[in-house]
């Protein structure tokens, strides 16, 4: 496959200006992840700062309570931060320090990502500037309070829409005017090339990690894998380590958020109702009109709420790897609901599309089959806002 592609897919839609700091990340990446001293202080960021291992759980009264399947939570709730980010947001850190740089940008859109960039920022002792929204910061602004208390300087974004899109593009031009002290952490397996490998790479371990502990406790690959696809980190970082041939019964599903109902504007399922398209850095699958303007989202999770998709995705969907579906909100809200009666864990209402869908699944199955469900964050951050849904208010 073409370097930077996946299949069509991917590539480096950029400005010429934008190509030396691509080229110099890329240079980077394929040296620091050989060099032996780098994964080594890589790995003790992951076991002694961010938890690793997380632990691999069998959801017992979960499962029984579907009547099928063993269901498996991959708990990445329980990582620093409460979710899959900071996996990714700490090797970047890592990989920029190594390169010589003293600054971190970074976009947000809910604030998740602008958390785990500035929490890895101060662990490594870089500056760190993140984009966001006018709109979101209002949205968000315990986040944006929480970035401050790490350090961060948060940069109000009031072009456009005043969102995640806005703020992705403020961030590309800050890092064009200052490439050689700074490097960009972009958020999730997305964007121009080497960022969805460089995602992917960062966010493997979690396969790489649950399939041993599968092994380990059941002495066999699970037969399905289910995760939520949002730009589609926290899905190839399970994913990627069962795709070769060997396992390839293992069954992979990926969960995009439903919304509303598959009508434009009221969902974010890319793979329902999207089509190929060019958007900020790659080509992937897209939610656009007839004359390719890219369309607006909706989700209950601000995670899953994004026009378009990691392109390995789009590759794995087009050759039929990965197979993927969605969930809607209100799925979504009952999952969130079930998992914490049932277990006492409260998900992310991103991972809860996961759970959704394990629902829908397990009852179908065997008692001898295993699904594990990547919980890719806590639903801390989720409370609140399920409160106001609920009609409770505070
Ligand atoms: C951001 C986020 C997601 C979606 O991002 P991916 O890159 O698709 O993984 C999913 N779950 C949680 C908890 C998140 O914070």
């Amino acid at each position: 496959m073409k370097e930077g592609y996946f299949g069509v897919y991917g590539g480096r839609f950029v400005p010429e200006t934008l190509v030396p700091a691509l080229d110099e990340l890329d240079e980077a990446y394929k040296t620091y992840f050989k060099d032996k001293a780098f994964l080594d202080e890589l790995d003790i960021l992951r076991k002694y700062y961010i938890g690793r291992p997380t632990p691999l759980y069998y959801a017992k009264r979960f499962s029984e309570s579907l009547g099928g399947a063993k269901v498996y939570l991959k708990r990445e709730d329980i990582a620093h931060t409460g979710a899959h980010k900071i996996n990714n947001a700490v090797g970047q850190a890592l990989l920029a320090k190594a390169m010589g740089k003293k600054r971190l940008i970074a976009e947000t859109g809910a604030g998740q990502h602008g958390v785990a960039t500035a929490t890895a920022a101060a662990l490594l002792g870089l500056e760190c500037d993140v984009y966001m929204g006018t709109l979101d910061m209002k949205r968000q602004s315990l986040n944006v309070f929480r970035m401050k208390l790490l350090g961060a300087r948060v940069v109000a974004v009031d072009t456009g829409a005043q969102i995640l899109k806005d703020a992705i593009n403020e961030a590309l031009r800050d890092w064009t005017t200052n490439v050689k002290t700074t490097h960009y952490v972009l958020g999730t397996a997305f964007g121009p090339h080497p960022y969805p490998s460089l995602v992917r790479e960062l966010q493997s371990v979690i396969g790489i990690e649950a399939k041993a502990q599968i092994l380990d406790m059941e002495g066999r690959l699970p037969n399905y894998l289910i995760a939520c696809v949002g730009g589609g980190s926290n899905a190839i970082g399970l994913f990627h380590p069962f795709l070769d041939d060997l396992d390839s019964r293992v069954n992979m599903i990926g969960v995009e958020a439903g919304g509303l109902g598959i009508e434009p504007e009221r969902h974010a399922a890319r793979f329902a109702g999207g089509s190929i398209g060019v958007f900020q850095g790659c080509k992937s699958y897209l939610l656009q009109d007839e004359d390719g303007n890219v369309l607006n989202t909706h989700s209950v999770s601000a995670g899953l709420d994004y026009s378009s998709v990691g392109p390995e995705h789009s590759y794995l969907h087009d050759i039929g790897k990965v197979s993927y579906t969605y969930v809607t909100d209100d799925e979504a809200l009952r999952a969130f609901d079930e998992l914490a009666l049932k277990e006492g864990i409260i998900p992310a209402l991103e991972s809860a599309h996961a759970v959704a869908h394990a629902i829908k699944l397990a009852p179908t199955l065997a008692s001898t089959q295993l699904i594990v469900v990547n919980l890719s964050g806590r639903g801390d951050k989720d409370v609140q806002h399920v409160a106001n849904i609920k009609g409770v208010h505070f």
